[in-house]
C-alpha cells in the first residue's frame, strides 16, 4: 500500500500516519444507535462522518470490514448506573414489546441512512444477540481481578484497574477529580468506588428485558456490549474505533478498560471521534428538545424550518465541515449548501459535453493529487470540496471557450470527478429522484387536500389519497402537528 493517509488519533492527541495491522485489510468499529427513538440529524452526522471515512479507506485501496452495532438493551437513561433501560422505558411508554420498539426504530434508522446514501456496515451486530459473548467477557474480567459481584450486579473495579493502568488514557479525564461532581448521587452503595461501572445489572422483577447468567437474571452494561461485539468480529486488537465525541467518556474509556482487563491492551490502535451537530451553538439532542428529524428537514415540516431540503443537499451540507469541527445547523447554511451542491452537480453534467481540442490547459493528475492530499489529511472533506469547485471553474471556462482540453484528458477528468463525487462524497444527482422543491410543494398541496377531506369527514377521499401515495412508495404519517410524509 502506498497510502499517504494520516488520521487524528484521540489516544495520542496527534495526527499520525495510518498504518493498519494487516494491510490492505482495515477493521473499523463504530458505536451504533440506541434504537429507542427516531435518529435525529445529530446522530446522522456521526454516521455520515464514518460513511465518508469508510468510503475513503475503500477508495484508497483498503479492504474494510466495517462493524457498526445496534444497541438494543443496556443503554440506560443516565450515565450513572441507577438509570432505567431506554428501550424498556420506551416500550412501556408506547405499550409495545421491547423488541417491537427495537424493530420499529431500527427500520427507521435504516431508511434514514439509505435516504442519505450512507452505506450499510458489513456487520451490524445487536447487543441482545451477543449475550453469551458478553457473559464470557465478564467471567474473564472477574477471573483477572478487575470486577466484583455485589448483590447480583457485576461492577468493573476501577480502583483495582487504576493500580497498574490509567483509567483516563483515552479521554484525559481524571477520575479522582470527577468524584467531586458525583458525590451527591444516590444508590451507589453497591459499588466500592463511585467510578465503578456495571458490567452486568441485576434485573428487578418489573424489568422486561432480562437474561439468565451465573449471577442471576439480569442484563449487560452498555459499555460491555461494544467490547464484546468488536472483539468477536474484529479480534482482540483492530485498527479503528470510532464514535461521537460525546462517547469518549465514560463509554469509550470503559471499553478500553474492559479490553485491557481481558487482554492487557486496548481494542483499537486509532480512536477517531466525530464532532457534534449543534443548533444555535448547543448540541442537538433529544433531551435538550432541539433535535430535528431527517424527515422533518427533507419535507420542511418543522416549526424551525423555512422549507425542505433534499437529502443530498443535507449530505453535502454536512460534508462541507470537517468531521472534527462542530457544525451549526441553520436554514441559511442549508440554502448556501444547496447552491453549492447545484453548482458542483451542474459542473459534472457539463463535463461530458465539452468540445475537445488538440491541446490541453487541464492537468488532471494535479487535480487528482490535490483531491487525494485533502482526504489523506485526516479526511478533510471541506478542502476536497474547495478543490472540486476549482475544477468546476475550469470546466466552465472550457465550456466558455477560454480554456482547452484534449479528448484523453476529458475522459480522465470525467472518471476522476465522477469517482470522487460519487465514491468518496457519496453524492448522487437530485434529478435521479426528482426536484426536491417541486416535490415538497406538491406534497404539501396533497396533504393539505387530504386534511381538508378529513375535516369534512370525507374518509373515502382521504383514504384514497393515502392509498395512492402508498402505491407510489410514499408513507403518510399523522402526528399531533399534522401529517408528514416520507419515502418507504
Ligand atoms: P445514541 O443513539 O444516543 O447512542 O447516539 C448515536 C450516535 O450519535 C453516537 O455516536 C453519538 O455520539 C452521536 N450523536 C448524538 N448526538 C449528536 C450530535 N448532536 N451531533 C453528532 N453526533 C451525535
Ligand atoms: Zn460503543
Amino acid at each position: 500500500m502506498k497510502s499517504g493517509l494520516h488520521v487524528y488519533n484521540t489516544l495520542t492527541g496527534k495526527k499520525e500516519k495510518f498504518e493498519p495491522l494487516s494491510p490492505p485489510r482495515v477493521g473499523l468499529y463504530v458505536c451504533g444507535p440506541t434504537v429507542y427513538s427516531n435518529a435525529h440529524l445529530g446522530n446522522c452526522r456521526t454516521f455520515l462522518s464514518f460513511d465518508l471515512i469508510a468510503r475513503y479507506l475503500r477508495y484508497d485501496g483498503f479492504k474494510v470490514r466495517y462493524v457498526r452495532n445496534i444497541t438494543d438493551v443496556g443503554h440506560i437513561t443516565t450515565d450513572v448506573d441507577e438509570g432505567i433501560d431506554r428501550i424498556g422505558q420506551q416500550a412501556k411508554l408506547e405499550q409495545m414489546e421491547p423488541m417491537e420498539i427495537v424493530q420499529k426504530y431500527t427500520t427507521d434508522f435504516h431508511n434514514i441512512m439509505a435516504s442519505m446514501n450512507i452505506l450499510p456496515p458489513d456487520i451490524e451486530p445487536t447487543a441482545t444477540g451477543h449475550m453469551i459473548e458478553q457473559i464470557e467477557m465478564i467471567k474473564t474480567i472477574l477471573a483477572n481481578g478487575f470486577a466484583y459481584e455485589s448483590d447480583g450486579n457485576i461492577y468493573f473495579d476501577v480502583d483495582a484497574y487504576k493500580k497498574d493502568h490509567n483509567y483516563g488514557e483515552l479521554s484525559g479525564r481524571n477520575v479522582d477529580e470527577l468524584f467531586e461532581n458525583t458525590r451527591a448521587l444516590d444508590g451507589q452503595s453497591e459499588k466500592r468506588f463511585f467510578a465503578d461501572f456495571a458490567l452486568w445489572k441485576k434485573a428487578t422483577p418489573e424489568h422486561i428485558m432480562q437474561w439468565p447468567s451465573p449471577w442471576g437474571m439480569g442484563f449487560p452494561g452498555w459499555h460491555l456490549e461494544c467490547s464484546a461485539m468488536s472483539t468477536k468480529y474484529l479480534g482482540e486488537q483492530f485498527d479503528i474505533h470510532g464514535g461521537g465525541m460525546d462517547l469518549k467518556f465514560p463509554h469509550h474509556e470503559s471499553e478500553v478498560a474492559q479490553n485491557t482487563a481481558c487482554t492487557g491492551h486496548g481494542p483499537a490502535r486509532y480512536w477517531l471521534h466525530t464532532n457534534m451537530l449543534t443548533f444555535e451553538g448547543s448540541k442537538m439532542s433529544k433531551s435538550l428538545g432541539n433535535s430535528i428529524l431527517p424527515n422533518e428537514l427533507f419535507t420542511g415540516n418543522h416549526p424551525l424550518l423555512k422549507r425542505g431540503f433534499h437529502p443530498m443537499v443535507v449530505r453535502f451540507f454536512m460534508m462541507q465541515a470537517h468531521y472534527r469541527s462542530t457544525l451549526d445547523f441553520s436554514n441559511e447554511a442549508l440554502e448556501a449548501s444547496e447552491k453549492g451542491y447545484q453548482r458542483l452537480m451542474a459542473g459534472l453534467k457539463v463535463l461530458p459535453t465539452l468540445i475537445t481540442s488538440t491541446s490541453s490547459d487541464i492537468d488532471v493528475e494535479a487535480y487528482r493529487a490535490k483531491f487525494v492530499a485533502a482526504m489523506d489529511d485526516d479526511f478533510n472533506s471541506p478542502v476536497l470540496i474547495s478543490h472540486l469547485f476549482d475544477a468546476v471553474k475550469s470546466i466552465n471556462s472550457i465550456a466558455e471557450g477560454r480554456l482547452k482540453i484534449t479528448e484523453k484528458d476529458k475522459t480522465d477528468f470525467i472518471a476522476l470527478m465522477d469517482g470522487v463525487v460519487s465514491e468518496i462524497l457519496g453524492l448522487t444527482s437530485i434529478e435521479e429522484t426528482g426536484d426536491s422543491g417541486l416535490t415538497n410543494g406538491l406534497m404539501e398541496l396533497i396533504l393539505d387536500l387530504r386534511a381538508r377531506a378529513r375535516s369534512n369527514k370525507d374518509w373515502a377521499t382521504s383514504d384514497a389519497i393515502r392509498d395512492q401515495l402508498d402505491a407510489l412508495n410514499i408513507v403518510v404519517k399523522d402526528g399531533k402537528d399534522g401529517a408528514s410524509w416520507s419515502l418507504k
